[in-house]
């Protein structure tokens, strides 16, 4: 038998200059050798010469996602030695966090590849066909470096589908407990593994709900789109006097009440089952006030065609926050919309301002967790942005 040939993608002239960024397109490639979609290939420029080694999938328009730039195997201890860097680069004082992401895709040299930490449990997302091979792989390099936490698979629909893969949606293993009790800097979450939106929490946003505790002391506050009560709950913790949290999903409603009674400010908690655009508008009506609100909306905009509905709908909710604002108050208001850049972000609520009459001035930039890190030559990697606004 003669032995396998290597498969190689060979780059088309002018599209293999220097790359830093790993997602390779169709339109990119010269040709590529017979080789099985999801499985590695050696990527190569026009001369031939190696450019670097990543999964391939003939069926996305993004057919290939570089995984390493060196001439190294894609094998089991390449998967051990990159998750084993993106856990260390996490390790506050040599121990891994107990809740947060410890593998983020393309910022972690593994793209199409989500691993979230939830106490004893780990959540793991595989958003392409390469990585949803090499499952195995990857769940003994995690067992290598946090010592075998039971695996909950959580695969989206949507990336499944593009990719031509069955997800997973189950543990890996033996499995582990249904529901996880967490905490984020002293505040209480109940996860139910598997369910819920993302991988159980925004672990995104975990600074940022840090944030809002700090500024809610003695305040009056507003979160707008509560899903299981983050922020409100952060705020509550930290000493705000009441919360009005609005939430349109009876799931997520449901959570939130759970995790205001499992930290004992349910009493100062009032929940709405509403759309947060008819419940800020009924809110400025009825000339009500908060010390600090904070919005933070699902994506208005899924791609760019989105664009302009989008930036209205952030106008609407902001100007309506604004609104509801007293003065000397603060509105963290984000988006995250990977379309709707921080500029036109910033834009949107100038308007949203001007056309509320309120003069805010712009505390600080805001946006995602530092577990969630934005790589300087893959812009992509920074979707969620966001301001800290004072009413003056
Ligand atoms: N701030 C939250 C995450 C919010 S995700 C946290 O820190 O955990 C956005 C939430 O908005 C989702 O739970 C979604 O169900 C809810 N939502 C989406 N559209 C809405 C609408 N029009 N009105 C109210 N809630 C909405």
């Amino acid at each position: 038998m003669r032995p396998a040939r290597a498969a190689v993608l060979r780059l088309k002239r002018g599209r293999d200059r220097p790359r830093h960024h790993p997602w390779i397109f169709k339109n990119d490639v010269a040709d590529v050798s017979d080789v099985a979609p999801g499985s590695a290939v050696t990527v190569v420029d026009s001369a031939g010469r190696f450019v670097g080694r990543g999964h391939y999938n003939p069926r996305p328009a993004l057919c290939c996602r570089v995984l390493t730039w060196a001439d190294e195997p894609v094998d089991a201890g390449f998967f051990e030695r990159r998750i084993a860097g993106a856990v260390a680069l996490r390790a506050a004082a040599s121990a891994p966090p107990e809740l947060g992401r410890l593998v983020w895709s393309e910022a972690d040299g593994l793209p199409g590849l989500v691993v979230d930490r939830y106490g004893p449990v780990l959540v793991v997302q595989s958003l392409t066909l390469g990585m949803a091979l090499a499952r195995r792989q990857i769940g003994a390099a995690l067992a290598r470096a946090l010592g075998g936490l039971p695996v909950f698979h959580k695969d989206e629909d949507a990336a499944a589908r593009l990719e031509g893969f069955e997800p997973a949606q189950g543990w890996a293993g033996p499995a582990g407990p249904s529901t996880v009790e967490v905490t984020e800097d002293g505040v209480r979450f109940t996860v139910a593994v598997g369910g819920g939106h993302k991988t159980g929490l925004y672990l995104d946003q975990r600074e940022n709900r840090g944030r809002f505790g700090a500024l809610a002391r003695g305040r009056d506050v507003l979160d707008g789109f509560a899903y299981t009560g983050g922020f409100a709950c952060h705020a509550l913790a930290g000493g705000a006097r009441r919360a009005v949290l609005i939430e349109s999903g009876p799931e997520a409603l449901a959570g939130a009440r759970d995790n205001l009674a499992l930290n004992g400010v349910a009493d100062r908690a009032e929940l709405v089952a509403a759309n947060a655009f008819d419940e800020l508008r009924r809110l400025e009506r009825a000339g009500a006030r908060f010390g600090a609100i904070a919005l933070d909306p699902p994506p208005f905009a899924k791609g760019r065609t989105q664009l302009e509905a989008a930036a209205r709908g952030y106008k609407e909710i902001n100007l309506r926050a604004l609104r509801l604002l007293e003065r000397g108050g603060s509105l963290l208001t984000f988006s995250c919309s990977y379309h709707v850049s921080a500029e036109r972000f910033e834009a949107i609520c100038r308007e949203a301002a001007a056309d509320a009459g309120v003069r805010a001035r712009v505390v600080a930039p805001l946006g995602q967790g530092r577990d969630h890190p934005i790589v300087l030559t893959i812009p992509e990697t920074r979707y969620l942005k966001g301001l800290l606004l004072e009413a003056v």
